[in-house]
Parts: C-alpha cells; structure tokens; sequence
C-alpha cells in the first residue's frame, strides 16, 4: 500500500468526460489499495480568461483581488472532481486552500507555500477517502486568498506529497514527459527517462513550463519522487531524480525558450554609483523579479544605456514604477518591447566542458538571428532574440547539440 499524490493540469480536466476519465484513473490507484489526493487545475483556457478579466478593468490591478478573481478556477474542477468520484462509489472530498489551510506568504499573484498541515488529511486517506485539493490556491497570514503564480497546482502537488509524506507525486499532463525542448514547436525532441533535479530546475526555470520551477525547487529540497506522464495514456513518463542515479550525463539536456519576457532599456542613465541600486531597489519593493540585465560601456565615461528583462505581466508595473523614480535616476528616455523570446541550453555537463556556448552563438549567427542579451550561469546559457525566431532557433539549436530524435 502506498500513498500517493496525483496531479492532473487544465487539459485533463478540460471538460466533463475528462474529468470522468480522471475519476477512473484515481479508482484504478485506489482499487490496488492506495491511498490517493489528488490536486487538479482549473480547466484548459479557464485561469486565462480570469485573468484577461481583471486586465480588461486594469493592467496595473490590485494583486490581491486578482488573486480573488484567478483563484476560483480550481474552485469548480475540485467540486466537479470530487462528484465524479463519489458517482463511481469512492468516497471523496474537495478541500479548498483556506480550508486545509494551504499557508503562504503575502506575495500575491506569486505566493510561496509556507506550511501545509496535515494530520487531519492523512486520518481521512487512512480511512480510505480521496482528498481533492484545488491547486494553485493559499491563505496569506492576513487570512487573504492567495495565489502561487501560473503553473502553481505542480507546487501544490509537490507540497502537499512532501507534507503527506507521499511515496510518490505524479504530474499528469498532456505530453507524457518531459523532452529535450518543448515537443509542441520541436517535432524530434526526445522523450527523457530521467532528468535531475537541477536541470529540471533550470529548464523550469528558463521556460519549460512542464513543471513550475518552484515545484521543482520544492521536490528537491523535501526528496519527493515526482513523475511527470500523460493523462491520456499508459505510457512511462520522465523521473526527475537525484544526479546519481543518472548513469550516462549529456552534455546539453535541453534546450527552453520563454515567450513571458519583456525588455526594458534606459538611454543615456547616468554612469555613477548607486544607479544600478537606484533603479533595481524600486523594482524588488515592487515585487517585480528583474531576470537578464546589460549595461553598457559609455563613450563618455558619463551617461550609459542599461538594459534588462522582466516579466511580460510585470511591463506596466515596471515601467510606472521607474518612471516614478526618473528624477531620482536621470535618465534620457525609456523604451520597451515586448516582442523577444528569452532561448536557453542547458546541461550539467557544462560544468566540465568549454564551448556550449561558442556553438549557441555560432548556430545563431548562421540562421542570421541577432542576440540581444546574454546571461549565463554554471549550467545554462541564454540569450534573447526577436520573438518570430522561436522556431527556427530551438529547432536548429536542438540539432546543433545533437539531441534529435533519430
Ligand atoms: P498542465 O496544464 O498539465 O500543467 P502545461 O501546459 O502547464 O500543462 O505544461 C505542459 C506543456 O509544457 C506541454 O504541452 C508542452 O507544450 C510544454 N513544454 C515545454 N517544454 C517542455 C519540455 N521540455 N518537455 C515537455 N513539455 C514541455
Ligand atoms: N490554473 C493555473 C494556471 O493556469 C494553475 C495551474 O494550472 O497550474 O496557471
Ligand atoms: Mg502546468
């Protein structure tokens, strides 16, 4: 007997019969004797269309009812879930974050679970009960709903497996596993038995949405044993394990691209200390992440252009929020462009080996995609480019690294 979490994302859920063939497979798991909770998205394009609600009042909306607003998605497919698993004669019940509670921080939009409690969870799957909790969703101290960031539910999954003590997490989704760049844009990405944490850590982390980056990060530091497979089939998906258990380490795993980038540029700041701490200290106070930065060189050795990214979501927020602080900045003028797409290689194998990044840059050249900015870091590599090469880049990336399938 096992205890085990299941994880079913928005296109398993996506309408009623998906939702009946969900309730299947959790009988199947629970007729072999498992104890089973299961965490279940909104349905497919629901979380969207919320959020283009709270858009279409204000791009520069008030975090908190957002949070009201994009939560109540999982609210339906838990209810829904949980019905048709007592049709089928299992007894089963939905319990919404505030109700178990699922504790995070105020952080909204961007919660980080704090704390699950468990006991009352676990004396109800002792007793044979499926628990179906509504991913995505938390309580902030002030008791206010909050939300974990788009792709939230694979972190509920991981914390509520890590807090259940589970033997194992299983993230069904609509690919069955995880490949070595999205199969979606890349018809030859291979199928991967085993990806390490760290990887998966960074390909999340750079775009590959398969798992969010915080369930990631989560599964690893609380050794929980995740499975990323298809809900629409039998088919072994991909472990995310421990390096060890890893025998043969390419030395590029993957190649991630993220669309959810916007560059901003300040011409002609002033080249002085504190400007770097002038313009990223308004922007952390605002709870905006600042990803890929360049500054460059003046000719002058007085004004400078500085250049970073941020999240598409973010771009309103962070442009008001440094137009607010021009006076104390200085600078010239400010641009923005919302068209890039951030492309990463990654691999643990560069650690030992020169080069990846010499054939990123060389394999770009020759499809006459210029690069925009660069950042890099033990095991990644990444760069910006205009958004209408996405394809063209990862496919001929993907091939240069000699990942594709045969
Ligand atoms: P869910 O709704 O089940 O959470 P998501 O849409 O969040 O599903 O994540 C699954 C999607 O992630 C796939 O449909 C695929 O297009 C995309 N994806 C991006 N990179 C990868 C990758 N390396 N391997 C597998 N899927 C990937
Ligand atoms: N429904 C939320 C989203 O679309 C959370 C999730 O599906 O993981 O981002
Ligand atoms: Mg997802």
């Amino acid at each position: 007997m096992a205890r085990i979490v299941q994880k079913f994302g928005g296109t398993s859920v996506a309408d009623i019969d998906r939702i009946k063939a969900v309730a299947l497979r959790v009988k199947s798991e629970v007729d072999k004797g498992h104890q089973v909770a299961v965490v279940v998205s909104a349905m497919a394009g629901v979380t969207n269309q919320l959020v283009d609600y709270v858009d279409s009042i204000s791009t520069l909306y008030d975090a908190r009812e957002y949070d009201v607003v994009v939560s109540t998605g999982e609210q339906v497919t838990s209810g829904l879930l949980a019905l048709a698993l007592q049709d089928l004669g299992i007894g089963a019940r939905s319990w919404l974050g505030w109700q178990i509670p699922v504790r995070t921080d105020d952080s909204h939009g961007k919660a980080r679970i704090e704390d699950i409690p468990s006991a009352d969870l676990i004396a109800r799957l002792e007793t044979g009960e499926v628990v179906v909790v509504p991913g995505f969703q938390g309580i902030a101290p002030d008791n206010r709903v909050t939300t974990l960031g788009r792709g939230g539910s694979d972190t509920s999954a991981v914390a509520l497996a890590a807090a259940l003590k589970a033997d194992r997490c299983d993230i069904y989704t609509d690919v069955d596993g995880v490949y070595t760049t999205d199969p979606r844009i890349v018809a030859k990405a291979r199928k991967l038995d085993k990806i390490t944490y760290e990887e998966m850590l960074e390909m999340a982390s750079v775009g590959a949405k398969v798992l969010q980056t915080r369930s990631v990060e989560v599964a690893m530091k609380q050794g929980v044993r995740v499975e990323v497979r298809s809900s629409f089939s039998d088919a072994r998906g991909t472990l995310v394990v421990d390096e060890d258990e890893i025998v043969e380490q390419e030395l590029v795993s993957g190649i991630a691209y993220s669309r959810d980038e916007a560059k901003i540029t300040l011409v002609k700041v002033a080249d002085r200390p504190g400007v770097a701490a002038g313009i990223f200290g308004p922007l952390a106070d605002a709870n905006i992440n600042v990803d890929m930065i360049v500054q460059n060189v003046s000719d002058d050795g007085a004004r400078t252009d500085v250049t970073f990214t941020v999240a598409e979501r973010d771009l309103e927020h962070a442009v008001a929020t440094i137009e607010k602080e021009r006076g104390e900045i200085g600078y010239e003028r400010l641009m923005s462009d919302k068209n890039v797409v951030k492309v990463s290689v990654i691999g643990v194998g560069m650690r030992s080996h020169a080069g990846v990044a010499k054939r990123m840059f060389s394999t770009l050249a020759e499809k006459g995609i210029n690069i925009q900015v660069i950042s890099t870091s033990e095991i990644k590599v990444s760069v910006l480019i205009a958004e209408e090469y996405t394809e063209l880049a990862l496919r001929a990336l993907h091939t240069a690294y000699g990942l594709d399938a045969d």
